[in-house]
């Protein structure tokens, strides 16, 4: 595995080497602290494409709170690491300012409700960073393939619509939600929580899988998210944000018993806000 620092530096790299590797480019943009569900996507890149681009960039204008950029985990030692042992090919870690050629900016977006609800209304501006950092790497790295984790559900729906207008020749793969040994999603920022939190924070998979099981037993949706809420808002040390059955292609919420596609949840915990989701 290479480690490209700059535009520059990917771009010279591209025109040296890019015969060898033909059309089969893989992409898997993250902000760093990789864990095993970054892992996971890498390696279903590497298993896919002939070269894959894992890209690290703490992307500022998708944050819509400062103390959360500024405490944001950083560790490049171990993303070197983790990286290369998923099947990386180049480590691409340009600055905020190369990718964005002089000061982040993000244009507004809207995609409607994908844009508006839950995340783009609990976030705001959230979604304008996503896809304007998403657009960028994909002009800098011109993947063929780009690996995103269904752990960002909304996310997911967002750069579809993004690359359905903007970069229609790359396919957007969707990837499993990855888990620890208890449940709890992995994400960077599980690693500000402190022992007692992670049991409170396993409180959220633990209710979506029992909706999840629910639901399968012919239960109402809208009724057993409802239990679920109830049982989080008595949990210790949890402040839920939302709870909610959505359509993952739309992110509308049907009024009926049907049309749902997944259970998503956001939730604090010791001041760290968490996402989850569970497929129906
Ligand atoms: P992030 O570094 O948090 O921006 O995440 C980079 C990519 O990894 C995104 O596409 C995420 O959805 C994905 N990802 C993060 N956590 C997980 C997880 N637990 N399982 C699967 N994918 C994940």
């Amino acid at each position: 595995m290479i480690i490209l620092k700059s535009t520059i530096e990917l771009n010279n790299w591209f025109i040296e080497n890019i015969n060898e590797f033909g059309e089969n480019m893989g992409f898997v943009p993250t902000m760093g602290a990789l864990h095993k569900g970054h892992a996971s996507l890498i390696e279903k890149a590497s298993r896919e494409c002939q070269i894959v681009v894992v890209s690290i960039l703490v992307n500022p204008t998708q944050f819509n709170e400062k103390a959360d950029l500024e405490s944001y985990p950083r560790d490049l030692d171990n993303d070197v690491i983790v990286a290369e042992k998923a099947g990386a090919t180049i480590l691409f870690t340009p600055t905020p300012k190369d990718i964005y050629g002089g000061t982040p900016y993000a244009e507004p977006v809207d995609y409607g409700l994908i844009t508006s609800t839950f995340e783009g209304l609990s976030r705001q501006g959230h979604f304008d960073g996503v896809v304007s950092v998403v657009d960028k790497l994909f002009l800098a790295v011109k993947p063929n393939r780009a690996y995103f984790g269904s752990k960002d559900l909304q996310q997911v729906a967002v750069v579809e619509k993004m690359s359905s207008e903007r970069h229609p020749k790359i396919k957007i793969v969707s990837c499993d939600l990855i888990r620890d040994e208890n449940g709890l999603a992995l994400s960077s920022r599980n690693i500000r929580l402190s022992d007692a939190g992670i049991l409170v924070a396993q409180n959220i998979s633990q209710e979506l899988q029992i909706v999840a099981e629910r639901v399968k037993e012919g239960r109402d949706v809208i009724d057993s998210v409802e239990i679920a809420k109830q049982n989080l808002k008595n949990v210790e040390g949890l402040e839920l944000e939302y709870i909610s059955g959505v359509n993952d292609q739309t992110f509308s919420i049907s009024t009926e018993n049907r049309g749902w596609s997944h259970i998503i949840i956001a939730a604090r915990v010791e001041g760290v806000r968490l996402i989850d989701n569970i497929e129906l």
